[in-house]
């Protein structure tokens, strides 16, 4: 059997007729920059997702950096977030020329340590970004309580979060903006980039709109030096048929996940993703396991560490990944270096100390195929080869002892 990590074509022989339709009207009718079709997205999206205002842009990555000038945050600036995320979080704070300050993650969540925000603080922090990575909520709860304590904004990174909840409350509600993307494989994607920034506040709503069109409140006006971020219409139209099944897509999704969490069989060496509390809280963008690197020292230097266990593909979780491939398992590693073990940030000092769990983390997850479309039958092939793959190593760390 061959599974891919990923695949939309199985969407598509389902709603393919229907996205086919929308994109040929709008070629028809040559509305192609704003009107109606992104007006009735962004109505949608603001109450699928509970807010008062969306404003569609160009990528979850314009949305992160929309979103931050919006909060004037810029050189100096220090915003608190995670070194375990898709490259993007970090990457909009410099680009608008403030400094990322990763916190650690929490071992079984994979989230931001929210316990070690406070000793991050000082008199440059402006904000926090959570990261409601792989779909799974951080705890919007205790984060405000801090925010509020120390007057600190809060953008959360939802691109792989849509629909997400938090105490019955969508992730991209709770904190003052959220920050969407429609890359295709985000729960919500569309046929290229897109994304989306979503808030209830009318000013930040107002201020965000104008940077998205050149600082622009209306034509030849401009208030800020801002971006040409729009969402294209097509893909507009494309999110107007897909967001009819998102919610189907996600009970689709958490059903996938429940059936893993049965069907692998526990192993000293492997530990499967843990929710945040309650099931709602987590959409399954992706399914991470974790295959245990109980040789990882945490007095390895981190570039020292990707050289030899990833690099030279000697960590169990390499193993695994290599036999699941022989048997036509695609699995993925996300992710596989840490933000801050980047080569773009050489030139930044972190104190790597207190990133080790991140460190530790990237040697160890696989995120084994998920998707809504895959099938019962394919679950069962994709858990019980891992765990005859597991019983397999067990045997050969046994011997080799
Ligand atoms: C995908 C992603 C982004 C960036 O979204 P793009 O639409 O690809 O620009 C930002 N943060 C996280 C966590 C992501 O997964």
């Amino acid at each position: 059997m061959k599974i891919p990590p990923f695949t939309l074509e199985r969407q598509y022989s389902e709603i393919g007729i229907d996205v086919e339709n929308a994109v040929l009207n709008i070629l028809q009718k040559g509305q192609y920059i704003g009107g109606h079709e992104i007006a009735k997205f962004e109505d949608s999206f603001a109450s699928l997702i509970g807010v008062s205002d969306v404003i569609s842009c160009n990528s979850g990555t314009d949305a992160l950096v929309l979103a931050l000038r919006a909060l004037d945050i810029g050189h100096g600036d220090e915003v608190i977030t995670t070194s375990f995320s898709f490259f993007a979080t970090a990457e909009a704070i410099s680009i608008v020329g403030a400094n990322p300050v990763f916190v650690d993650i929490n071992l079984s969540t994979f989230l931001l340590d929210i316990n070690q925000i406070e000793s991050r603080i000082n008199s440059r922090t402006k904000a926090i970004i959570p990261v409601h990575l792989f779909g799974n909520a951080v705890d919007m709860t205790n984060l405000k309580l801090i925010s509020k304590k120390y007057n600190l904004k809060i953008i959360e990174d939802c691109a792989q979060a849509t629909c997400t909840l938090w105490d019955s409350q969508n992730v991209g509600s709770i904190g003052d903006i959220g920050c969407f993307s429609f890359f295709p494989t985000k729960n919500l994607g569309c046929a290229g980039d897109g994304g989306a920034v979503t808030t209830s506040n009318k000013s930040l709503a107002q201020k965000i709109r104008e940077l998205a069109v050149h600082g622009s409140p209306k034509k030849y006006t401009h208030n800020y030096i801002g971006y040409n971020s729009r969402l294209d219409v097509i893909q507009a139209a494309i999110l107007n048929v897909k967001i009819k099944s998102i919610k189907k897509w996600v009970k689709l999704r958490q059903k996938i996940a429940d059936n893993y969490s049965k069907l692998i069989n526990e192993n000293p060496l492997l530990k499967l993703p843990q929710t945040n509390t309650e099931l709602s809280h987590n959409t399954w963008n992706q399914f991470v396991i974790k295959v245990k690197n109980e040789k990882f020292s945490y007095k390895q230097n981190y570039l020292e560490l990707f050289e030899t266990d990833i690099i030279k593909n000697k960590t169990p979780r390499n193993f695994v990944k290599s036999e699941l491939q022989k048997i036509g398992i695609n699995s993925i590693i996300y992710y596989p270096i840490p933000i801050h073990a980047q080569l773009a940030y050489k030139e930044k000092i972190f104190e790597k100390d207190l990133l080790l769990n991140t460190e530790k983390l990237c040697t160890e997850v696989l995120s084994l195929p998920m998707f809504p479309e895959i099938t019962f039958e394919e679950q069962v092939y994709i858990s019980e080869n891992l765990n005859l793959i597991l019983e397999k190593y067990d045997q050969i760390s046994q011997i080799s002892a």
